[in-house]
């Protein structure tokens, strides 16, 4: 249709078939899901036992160039390939997705089911709370932060004999027992652990806790992060079994002691009732596309203050029911420095997958963006010169990756000249292919080009390789990322972050992989640094340990782990027609 209709619109106008009719397509077996409403499920992880012979699929990664603040449209091309590739080419394959947190959705960006005839359906149901995961990650954050504060409360106010401390013989107590029944000793200045909430509530960037009567004395500075930044979804990300997620859950670290040792949530004893809060989030939730295709939406970390990618459970078990011919698109938020680096050093060194072939999502807006503004053209020489630029910048990147041969850059809309010119200057920097698509306005078929491409690209090989070895000292690792990926010159630390990188490395932990907490929209720590920005040096504010997901995460210049409403919010739009029930205003 021209104009092309609002996603809502689209999304509404298609009745999705029913899920147990999808699980079945996919050869899933009726105890095998457990069904929320009439089109989403959940899928039990018993099926990587069942399933463990079977040879993987190949594994696509979409990423994209520095995006403008309204996305660039990687979940929408996700969706378009897998559209293209199974509808189109009888390709099998699986679009894995990261579920939207409510943040942006009431905020700037709307949603992230995808757009136009490349959505995931129903996207009201797919933008809004889905099965509930990302709530029970709020529950378990939030009960792992109300121990800690009230373990010092009662620590500092009980006598031993209330708090079941059996003095004569401390050894006695188990691993388990010493969580329950032992004196922690938590220093309440090094607490890390924070109270997480799924909305933009700047308000809550810093708060003061404890000022009721009843807490005298024990008030202390706090504050709330984004729910999705909580190390608790990275955990939900990373892991690979229950087991693993229960091992991951007591480790994570929240605070030292006053000897210098670290606290764990094992240590408090909360271990086991995190694990039950999280049972169900555990397992990956069965959609569709609107072209009946099926898709896992599982765990949703931002990519500029979190590790930015979906699940490795969604991808292995997507990868196994694919079968050896099939094809898993799954994407990394936000620019390729971010989200694709992450995906690469933290998420394919955790779950041993590699990726096969990575498409590049490149719009003329964002290239526009960075050869100086919207009205530019991308024909003037000097907006010419700042693609290249950007092109060579992410070669860079690909190559140090091995990936070099398996990069796609397409474009959306604006005018055939420009198209062929961004195709053409890809080309030349050195991508496989570069293919315009049309998935938005067209559904699959205008993607077809670019499912043959991925094919292509996927059935070379990759040589892939991390960027750096995690045995090497933080500074290091981080300096690594900062001047190959980000092209800085060098990296400063602020004396909060060296004490806390010395205290982490001192406690045990050098040796995890890098997570950067940095801004999407510049290569640099600068927002408004756009192209392919040269000779700064980046300013690492604060360093913090998420030690159950397994990385160190260093904070760039001034970045926020809470975001903003904007002046005018998406939620201004949102509706309920309360007689119909549907929703409006969603994108
Ligand atoms: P990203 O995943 O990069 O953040 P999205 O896929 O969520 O971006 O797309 C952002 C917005 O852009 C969505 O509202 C989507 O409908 C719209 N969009 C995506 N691709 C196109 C296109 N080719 N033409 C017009 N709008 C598009």
């Amino acid at each position: 249709l021209s104009p092309v209709p609002s996603d809502l619109e689209i999304s509404r106008a298609q009745t999705p078939k029913a899920v147990e009719v999808l699980a079945k397509e996919i050869g899933l077996l009726a105890d095998e899901i457990e069904i929320y409403g009439k089109s989403k499920a959940k899928v039990r992880l018993s099926l990587l036992e069942r399933l463990k012979d079977q040879a993987d699929g190949k594994y696509v990664l979409v990423a994209g160039i520095t995006p403008t603040p309204l996305g660039e449209g990687k979940s929408t091309v996700t969706v378009g390939l897998v559209q293209a590739l199974t509808a189109h080419l009888n390709i099998n394959s699986f679009a894995c997705l990261r579920q939207p947190s409510q943040g942006p959705t009431f905020g700037v960006k709307g949603g992230a089911a995808g757009g136009g005839y490349a959505q995931v359906i129903p996207m009201e149901e797919f933008n809004l709370h889905l099965t509930g995961d990302i709530h029970a990650i709020t529950a378990a954050n939030n009960l792992l932060a109300a121990a800690i504060d009230t373990r010092i409360l009662h620590e500092n106010t009980q006598t031993d004999k209330k708090l079941g401390i059996n003095k004569t013989d401390p050894n006695a107590l188990t691993e388990e027992e010493i969580g329950k029944f032992a004196r922690l000793n938590i220093d309440p200045s090094t607490i890390t652990w924070q109270r997480v909430l799924d909305t933009n509530d700047r308000f809550l960037r810093k708060i003061t806790i404890g000022q009721a009567p009843t807490e005298k004395g024990y008030s202390r500075q706090a504050q709330f992060d984004i729910a999705v930044a909580s190390e608790i979804m990275a955990v939900l990300a990373l892991t690979d079994s229950l087991v693993d997620m229960k091992e991951r859950l007591g480790r994570m670290v929240v605070a030292s002691d006053k000897n210098g040792q670290p606290v764990t949530a094992e240590d408090l004893g909360v271990t086991g009732a995190l694990t039950v809060l999280m049972k169900d989030a555990i397992k990956p939730n069965l959609m569709q596309t609107l072209e009946g295709t099926p898709v896992f939406v599982h765990a949703g970390p931002f990519a500029n203050i979190a590790h930015g990618n979906s699940s490795v459970l969604a991808d292995k078990i997507a990868l196994k029911l694919v079968g050896e011919e099939g094809f898993v698109v799954t994407e990394a938020g936000f620019g390729a420095d971010i989200g694709m680096e992450k995906f690469f050093n933290i998420k394919c060194r955790a779950s041993g997958l590699v990726p096969n072939a990575v498409v590049l999502v490149a719009t003329v807006r964002a290239l526009k963006m960075h050869g100086g503004g919207p009205g530019v053209s991308l024909l003037l020489p000097s907006s010419k010169h700042t693609f290249l630029k950007i092109s060579l910048s992410l070669k860079t990147s690909l190559n140090e990756y091995r990936c070099k041969t398996t990069n796609v850059f397409i474009t959306r809309t604006d005018t055939r000249a420009e198209i062929d010119l961004v195709c053409e200057l890809a080309k030349r920097a050195g991508a496989f292919d570069a293919v315009p698509c049309y998935h938005w306005s067209i559904g699959g078929k205008g993607s077809v080009e670019l499912a043959r491409a991925v094919r292509d690209a996927a059935n070379k090989g990759s040589r892939f390789r991390f960027l750096y070895d995690v045995q090497l000292p933080i500074v290091e690792k981080i300096r690594t990322i900062a001047q190959a990926v980000y092209g800085a010159r060098d990296i400063e630390l602020s004396p909060e972050a060296q004490s806390k990188i010395d205290r982490y490395t001192q406690q045990g932990f050098g040796n995890l992989p890098i997570c950067m907490a940095k801004t999407h929209l510049s290569l640099s720590h600068q927002p408004d640094k756009k192209g392919v920005p040269r000779d700064f040096i980046l300013p690492i504010s604060d360093v913090r340990a998420s030690i159950g997901a397994g990385f160190i995460y260093p904070l760039v210049g001034t970045m926020s782990t809470m975001p903003g409403l904007p002046t005018r919010p998406c939620f201004y739009d949102i509706d309920l027609d309360t007689e119909t029930e549907q929703v409006k205003g969603l994108f």
